[in-house]
């Protein structure tokens, strides 16, 4: 119902499936009838997708956000037909950029495992209500989305410092945390979505949870070498 509503992923999703492009209509800014005005988030999210598209190489004019009222048939009309037309003269998907389909397909999925994470760093510019659209190019830079890729952050737990207390385990928001009584948490990194919730919920005398950054994650402890043996126990 509201523009607010199209998530980063549901843009991503309709590129992989083999759309040429798409089109996002909202109410007019500053016309919500709501306090939340939704329109602002589809806007944000709309030029932090354009980035993200030019840092993988898809051309950035296949995604449109427009904003009409409910009255304005003929403009939905001119703004289609005119959408329709950018998206015919660039050519299919992929094929116009010279990227190879499977490459595109593999560089999308990569990127929408990501949005949880991108939504959560990027969470103030998202939030933010641009007046202006002389500004809208200045809200996320090429730079900075080169950046935000090239230094992915990642979750992992030191085993010799976790203490299987479990309240990571307990605050991770996909259950991406093996966990086990007196047994060495391990974060299953298919499963995490870099939320950094662990990483907060780690007590400080613990400290476990460290942050990597341009460096691969160490490998998980195997699953026969978890067990953590108490002080007190070992007398
Ligand atoms: S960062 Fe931590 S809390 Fe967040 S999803 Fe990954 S393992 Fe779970
Ligand atoms: S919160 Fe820290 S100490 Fe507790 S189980 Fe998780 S990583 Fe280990």
């Amino acid at each position: 119902m509201c523009s607010g509503r199209v998530d980063l992923a549901f843009v991503l999703r309709a590129f992989s499936k083999g759309m040429d492009g798409v089109f996002i209509g909202g109410c007019r800014l500053n016309e919500c009838n709501y306090s939340t005005h939704g329109n602002y988030d589809a806007l944000n999210m709309v030029l932090l997708c354009r980035k993200i598209m030019e840092h993988i190489g898809v051309d950035p004019e296949r995604l449109r956000i427009d904003f009409m009222s409910s009255a304005e048939g003929m403009l939905f009309t001119e703004v289609m037909s005119e959408f329709g037309n950018k998206v015919k003269e660039l050519g299919p998907l992929g094929k116009a950029e010279g990227i190879d389909h499977n490459e595109l397909r593999s560089k999308l999925a990569e990127i929408t495992k990501l949005v949880p994470y991108i939504k959560v760093v990027k969470n103030e510019k998202l939030a933010s209500r641009l007046e202006n659209p002389e500004e809208y190019d200045k809200l996320f830079t090429k730079d900075e989305i080169d950046k935000l890729f090239s230094e992915v952050i990642s979750y992992y737990i030191d085993p010799e410092k976790c203490q299987a207390c479990m309240t990571c385990a307990k605050r991770c928001p996909v259950e991406a945390i093996i966990s086990a009584k007196n047994q060495v948490h391990v974060i299953d990194q298919e499963k995490c979505i870099k939320c950094g919730t662990c990483f907060e919920a780690c007590p400080p005398k613990f400290g476990a949870v460290t942050k990597i950054s341009g460096e691969p994650v160490p490998p998980p402890i195997p699953e026969g070498e978890r067990t953590i043996v108490r002080k007190s126990k070992e007398r």
